[in-house]
């Protein structure tokens, strides 16, 4: 039985969706600005190693972002995967996993769920054993299973890793020092294990889980060699300093990728080790898996924006947040990004089609708090309020939590914004009509709080621009803005 949000969603009236629509302007606003100032696209956080000096409701934090990242198959955002562990009586006693995926269909969500209670069945399989398996051989039968379950996604790393490699062999080649040389002979042998076979081509043969394996290894390896780990350092920082575009920057992502690679390494220690701390609880011997559907846009459909420019976004902030003067500084500032297609790039916001979704922590989050037990403490597995993401949260998400009362502990979020993005549904406690108007209230409030931190975003967004423009003058590469300090890379300890 597939769960479900109690209570009707409202759809919205004319007076509400115009509310909802102008929340996005300044939203799109900013996301032109990323998108004209070319390195704005963060990167987000490689996942880390299990860290051992954690508390153990810290290791229980990390344990459920690794599931939910298990979970995230593939690029792009759809299946960004939010993860909580429930155990209270609605469970029936049991562990009950549940998941919530940004954008699957039902067919997915149900493989996805099979495939999650799959990965849990080896760990449950090996606990109940008379005798239990090493780890190092648990290790390796688990790492090949999640490698063949984010197949689509690991491809894509691949492909991206070849490029790079290449693109690094080539510029120490063009340099005859015995350091470049060395460095050079590393890659290159990193590029020759990458397998050649395509995701449409039987790539989830056990050959090819083998190479994708040597792959990690060898990452893996080179993090542990100082000197090469140094040099691939060193050049990225030189790639970040000159501020290209992020795509052009292979040193910073062949780094990049190899902690991606690395991160089904570190998820599958972490489950390991989850399993021993907890092998006398139910967490591995008696659960079961269950999700909810996707958000959907069907609170008002998709939304249609007339154009507005980017000063009357400006005007519309109210005089509270910026005054008449900070209004006109931000104008210029407008002014100054115009030469670098902050027009153009507004007006492709126009053409988009616009169907946001609740996110899928917010999705999990709002279920939670909306059935039996809300987000009270006895609830959760451990007494331990957490959902996990396979993804550090975005800033609006970050902003909802911080709006609402919540005791409900989320990781760390990263700085884009993304017009993609939407409250959750209007769901009155009745039809009445006392009811249905509380609720629109409350949705409003919310609205109106997010729209107000929005607005400082978009001010702090314009003025640090200039200010790094202006400190970056003499450069040779200003015609790729950057968004100094707010959009830096992230990805790199
Ligand atoms: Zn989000």
């Amino acid at each position: 039985m597939v769960l479900e949000n109690p209570g009707t969603a409202v759809r919205l009236g004319p007076s509400l969706k115009k509310r909802a629509q102008n929340f996005y302007y300044p939203i799109l606003l900013l996301d032109s600005i990323q998108d004209c100032c070319q390195q704005a696209v963060a990167r987000k956080a490689a996942d880390s190693p299990h860290n051992p000096n954690q508390t153990p409701e810290g290791d229980f934090h990390t344990f459920v972002n690794k599931l939910a990242h298990i979970c995230d198959s593939r690029p792009r955002g759809d299946t960004i995967t939010a993860l909580a562990v429930l155990q209270d009586e609605s469970t029936g006693g049991k562990v009950l996993y549940v998941f919530v995926s940004n954008s699957r269909k039902r067919q997915n969500l149900l493989k996805t769920k099979d495939d999650l209670t799959a990965v849990l069945n080896i760990l449950k399989a090996n606990l109940e054993a008379k005798e239990k398996e090493p780890d190092d051989v648990l290790f390796k039968r688990l790492l090949r299973m999640v490698l063949r379950l984010n197949t689509v996604r690991v491809q894509t790393y691949l492909a991206a890793l070849a490029k790079d490699l290449a693109a690094c062999t080539k510029a120490c080649n063009a340099d005859p020092s015995p350091e470049n040389q060395t460095a050079s002979k590393a890659l290159n042998d990193l590029l020759q294990l990458i397998p050649k076979t395509t995701a449409d081509s039987g790539q989830t043969s056990d050959s090819f889980i083998s190479s994708v394996i040597s792959c990690i290894q060898t990452v893996q390896r080179y993090r542990q060699t100082p000197s090469l780990q140094n040099f691939i350092k060193r050049h990225a920082a030189k790639e970040d300093k000159m501020r290209k575009n992020v795509k052009s920057c292979p040193w910073s992502n062949l780094h990049h990728i190899g902690g991606r690679l690395l991160s089904y390494q570190y998820d599958v220690e972490t489950l390991i080790s989850a399993h021993h701390m907890w092998e006398d609880s139910d967490l591995f011997r008696d659960f079961e898996v269950n999700f909810l559907d996707s958000s959907t846009n069907s609170m008002s459909g998709s939304l249609n924006f007339p154009k507005l420019t980017p000063e009357s976004i400006i005007d519309a902030i109210p005089a509270n947040t910026c005054t008449t003067r900070e209004k006109k500084t931000l104008i210029q500032c407008v002014n100054e990004l115009r030469p670098f297609g902050l027009d153009e790039s507004l007006e492709m916001q126009w053409k988009r089609r616009h169907d946001p979704i609740v996110h899928a922590e917010m999705m999990l989050h709002d279920w939670l708090s909306r059935t039996p037990g809300g987000v009270r403490n006895e609830r959760f597995f451990g007494g331990w309020q957490y959902i996990g993401v396979s993804k550090p949260l975005c800033r609006l998400c970050r902003y909802y939590f911080n709006i609402i009362p919540t005791p409900v502990q989320f990781r760390d979020s990263h700085p884009n914004t993304y017009p993609n993005w939407r409250l959750p549904d209007i769901r009155p406690r009745s039809t009445s009509a006392k009811d249905t108007q509380e609720a629109n209230e409350e949705w409003l409030e919310i609205m109106d709080q997010m729209k107000a931190r929005v607005y400082l975003d978009l001010r702090r967004v314009l003025v640090e621009k200039t200010t790094d423009r202006k400190m970056n003058d003499s450069n040779t590469y200003t015609d790729k803005l950057s968004l100094a300090g707010l959009f830096m890379n992230l990805e790199l300890e």
